[in-house]
C-alpha cells in the first residue's frame, strides 16, 4: 500500500473515533515517516506505507489523543512536547495568550499556575524577549516538559520553574511579585461527561475541580494580589459557562474583571486589574 492508500483508509477507520480523521491520520503518517507534514504530503503520497503506521492508527482508534502518540502538539505556531501526565495544550487556550499579549503588551516578570507542558509560559516568553518567566506545577512530570520545551525554544536561561501545590500553605512565598500571571487551571465539573480521549488519557489534577470546576480558582484568586505589581494583570483561562461564577470569585477578592472570548466566540479569559 502506498501512503496516500493507507491515509485514506486509516482517515475512513478513524472517522467513528474522530472529528479531525483525515488531519489525525496525516500526523500520524508523517510521525511514522518522520518527517514534516507538509513534507509527507508534498513529497511522499506515493512511497510505501510505513510499516509503524499501522499500530499508530490502532491507539488512535482506541482514543489516545495523536498528541500522546506523536509526543507533540503545536501551540499558537510553535511545537511543544507533551507525555501522558501533561495536560494536551488546546486551540482554546490561545485566547489566552492573545489576551495576555494585549492586556499586557510589556510584562517583566511572568509568572504561570499550573505550568503543565509550558505552553503558555513558553509562548508569551518567546514573544517577549525582554521577560523572564517562573512557572509552578504540581507535577514533576510537567517541570520536566517545561524544561525541555525551554531548551527547544532556546529560552531556558529566562525561566524559573518550581514544584509547588498550591493546595499546601506558603506555595507563594519567595515567588516575588510580577507584571503578569497567566493560569489554565482545571476547572472541569467533576462529574462531566468528556470525550474518551481526554477521560481516559489526559490527567484528571489537570482537569477536575470539585463539583462546580470552581476549586482552584476558590484557593488561587484571593492569594493572588501578594504576587502581583501594582499595575499587574493576571489571566485566567475559564471554561464557556464559568464567566458569572469566577468574575464574582474576583470581584469578593477586589479586582476589577473584563471577559475576552475565544475564536469560536466562547467566553475564555477573564482578565483581573
Ligand atoms: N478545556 C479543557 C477541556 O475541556 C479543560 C482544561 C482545563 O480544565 N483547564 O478538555
Amino acid at each position: 500500500m502506498t501512503v496516500g492508500e493507507a491515509l485514506r483508509a486509516a482517515a475512513e477507520r478513524l472517522d467513528a473515533t474522530s472529528d479531525t480523521a483525515r488531519l489525525d491520520a496525516e500526523l500520524l503518517m508523517a510521525h511514522a515517516l518522520g518527517v514534516s507534514r507538509s513534507d509527507m504530503l508534498l513529497k511522499a503520497m506515493r512511497d510505501p506505507a510505513p510499516e509503524g503506521f499501522a499500530a499508530f492508527v490502532q491507539r488512535r482508534a482506541a482514543h489516545e489523543p495523536v498528541a500522546y502518540i506523536t509526543g507533540e502538539a503545536e501551540f499558537y505556531g510553535r511545537v511543544f512536547a507533551v507525555q501522558p501526565g501533561i495536560l494536551i495544550p488546546r486551540a482554546d487556550s490561545e485566547a489566552v495568550i492573545e489576551t495576555a499579549l494585549s492586556a499586557s503588551p510589556d510584562p517583566r516578570r511572568v509568572l504561570d499556575l499550573g505550568v503543565g507542558s509550558g505552553a503558555l509560559l513558553l509562548t508569551v516568553l518567546a514573544e517577549r524577549p525582554e521577560a523572564v518567566g517562573v512557572g509552578i506545577d504540581a507535577s514533576a512530570i510537567a517541570i520536566d516538559v517545561t524544561g525541555k520545551n525551554a531548551i527547544a525554544l532556546g529560552i531556558e536561561n529566562r525561566l524559573d520553574l518550581h514544584r509547588h501545590d498550591w493546595r499546601v500553605a506558603g506555595w507563594a512565598d519567595d515567588l516575588g511579585s510580577f507584571d503578569l500571571v497567566l493560569c489554565n487551571p482545571p476547572y472541569v465539573e467533576a462529574d462531566a461527561a468528556l470525550d474518551a480521549q481526554v477521560r481516559d488519557f489526559e490527567p484528571a489534577t489537570a482537569l477536575f475541580a470539585g463539583p462546580e470546576g470552581l476549586d482552584d480558582y476558590r484557593i488561587l484568586i484571593p492569594q493572588l494580589r501578594a504576587l502581583m505589581n501594582p499595575a499587574a494583570v493576571a489571566i485566567f483561562e475559564i471554561g464557556a459557562n464559568q464567566a458569572d461564577a469566577v468574575g464574582t470569585i474576583a470581584q469578593a477578592a477586589g479586582f476589577a474583571v473584563e471577559l475576552r472570548r475565544d475564536l469560536a466566540g466562547r467566553p475564555r479569559a477573564l482578565i483581573l486589574r
